[in-house]
C-alpha cells in the first residue's frame, strides 16, 4: 500500500470525503465510518506511515494531544460517554486494518458490547516475581 492506495492518504488530499473535526499541517482527525459508539474519532498524521514507529518524534507527540482535546469535547457534548479509549492497533495481528497510523479515540458507555476478549487461561495466569524479572530482563535496557 501507497500513498495512492491507502484510503486515509487519499481523505487527506481531499479526494474522498471524510466528516473533518480538526485539522492543522501535519495532522487530521475525522469521524470513524464504521463507529464503535457516537464521537469516535480517528486522528492521523497526514504524512503516510504504516507505524508508529515510523514517525518521528514531532508526528508522535502531536497526536496525545489532539486526541484528549477530542476526547473532552465528546464528554461535553455525548454526555452518556462514561469513558474513553484511547487505541492505536499497530500492526496488522493488532488488529490494524487501515496500514496507516490511525489514533482511535472511541467513546464508552456502560454495557456498549466492546472490549478486548481473552480466553479462559488468561483470566487465571498471573506472572510471579521471578516470571516478571524475566519478561522485564527479556527487552531490559529500552
Ligand atoms: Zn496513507
Amino acid at each position: 500500500m501507497n500513498e495512492k492506495t491507502c484510503i486515509f492518504c487519499i481523505i487527506v488530499n481531499k479526494e474522498a470525503f471524510a466528516a473533518v473535526l480538526y485539522e492543522d499541517d501535519d495532522i487530521v482527525a475525522f469521524m470513524d465510518i464504521k463507529p464503535i459508539n457516537e464521537g469516535h474519532t480517528l486522528i492521523i498524521p497526514k504524512k503516510h506511515a504504516v507505524l508508529v514507529e515510523e514517525l518521528d518524534n514531532k508526528l508522535y507527540l502531536k497526536l496525545f494531544p489532539i486526541a484528549r482535546k477530542i476526547a473532552k469535547k465528546i464528554k461535553e457534548k455525548i454526555p452518556e460517554t462514561t469513558a474513553i479509549n484511547y487505541f492505536i492497533a499497530d500492526g496488522e495481528d493488532a488488529g490494524q486494518e487501515i496500514f496507516h497510523v490511525h489514533l482511535h479515540v472511541i467513546p464508552r458507555k456502560p454495557n456498549d458490547g466492546f472490549g478486548f476478549t481473552f480466553d479462559e487461561e488468561y483470566y487465571n495466569r498471573l506472572l510471579s516475581e521471578k516470571e516478571r524479572e524475566s519478561a522485564r530482563d527479556k527487552i531490559f535496557p529500552i
